[in-house]
């Protein structure tokens, strides 16, 4: 059976295991023991990860997370027209199962020792904020650069730019009181709306979105808060931009009056912006069109595993996987899009065989 009839099947198996993040071993388990079965070397690092090899040499990264989100149990695929979709009743999990069976499928039917090694990741927690990839262990890696698959994009699409990504916190104190006694309480409410009147949010600029996701205060409708919260977050193409957006919240925060309003904040993840003559865009570029795709370039607002691999000095690229409307229960992929999926990852690894033997 070649890569491209197996990897339907394979992919129906994986959507078949539950594996919302956290909840990831049975599939784990799926994954090496079809490693096993295929004689393709395989390790695990202490948080979980799973980093499969096949082949001697400089080495190419093929990355997909193994969880997928809630609604994400017992999953039941329907194949319509061929169009794989779920019941309704829960996500149908092609993020990232499409890419975890494209590459199983890949790797398990390579030529071994023919001038080209590839290294899988397959991470945990993903969705959860990118666990697997923060607390991968990098120096069992023998990779420099590659791809993960996880753009719910067409497939020819290669992701240009991630953003940088900062939460910010901000806490205002009063004073709590029952609301017979206003006289007691220091009531923060009016402080809370002047403060938000004066935030800039939503579009930024061309580069920078930010956004208060979450404004909590209070405990009951009869006690005057004494504590109210605001939780945000920016994301800019440009380091600067956070800085600059950040500095300038901070001088609001700093200027209420008194002491009651603090401000924390942290840096999540740092995004990047591939040049227009980036050699690895330029390749991956003729590759995914000598595989019968039309390369397109975009920037995604979305942090992927590929973003904490490049803060880690491993040149990872972004590609798209298909699939529509993931993270709903609406979710879909095409047959021909796994089969897709395939013949880019197998040209990939052959441009890979190329320039190897090139050299
Ligand atoms: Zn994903």
């Amino acid at each position: 059976m070649s890569a491209r009839n197996g990897v339907v099947e394979t992919f129906l198996e994986l959507v078949a295991i539950d594996s919302p993040s956290g909840d990831e071993a049975a599939i784990a388990e799926y994954v090496c023991r079809r490693l096993k079965a295929h004689g393709v070397d395989y390790e695990k690092d202490n948080f979980g990860n799973i980093i499969a090899r096949r082949g001697a040499g400089d080495s190419l990264v093929l990355s997909a997370h193994l969880d997928t989100v809630e609604p994400g149990r017992g999953v039941r695929a329907i194949m319509q027209n061929n169009t794989i979709r779920s019941d309704g009743k829960t996500v149908l999990g092609a993020d990232n199962k499409a890419a975890i069976a494209a590459i199983l499928e890949v790797m398990e039917q390579m030529p071994v020792a023919d001038g080209v090694a590839v290294e899988a990741i397959f991470t945990l927690g993903e969705e959860a904020g990118n666990l697997g990839a923060r607390n991968l262990d990098y120096s069992l890696l023998r990779s420099r650069e590659g791809f993960c698959f996880d753009s719910s994009n067409p497939l020819g699409t290669i992701i240009t730019g991630a953003p940088f990504y900062e939460r910010f916190d901000i806490a205002i104190m009063g004073r709590a009181a029952h609301s017979s006694r206003p006289e007691e309480a220091l009531n923060l409410l009016p402080l809370v709306g002047e403060l938000l009147g004066k935030l800039s949010l939503g579009a930024i600029d061309k580069d920078t979105v930010a956004n208060i996701g979450m404004v909590t205060a209070g405990v009951a409708r009869n006690v005057v808060p004494g504590e109210a919260h605001l939780a945000g977050e920016v994301r800019s193409f440009s380091g600067q931009g956070i800085n600059d957006y950040l500095a300038a919240v901070e001088d609001i925060v700093r200027h209420v009056p008194g002491d009651s309003c603090k401000m924390t904040r942290e840096r999540e993840n740092e995004g990047y912006v591939l040049s227009a003559d980036d050699p690895l865009l330029r390749s991956t570029e003729e590759t995914v069109r000598a595989a019968g795709f039309t390369p397109l370039l975009k920037r995604t607002w979305g942090c992927a595993d590929n973003c904490i691999f490049r803060e880690k000095g491993l040149n990872v690229l972004n590609l798209g996987y298909g699939a529509r409307r993931i993270h709903t229960t609406e979710e879909e992929i095409r047959v021909d899009e796994l089969g897709g999926l395939v013949d880019i990852i197998q040209a990939l690894v052959h441009k890979r065989r190329r320039v190897v033997t090139r050299s």
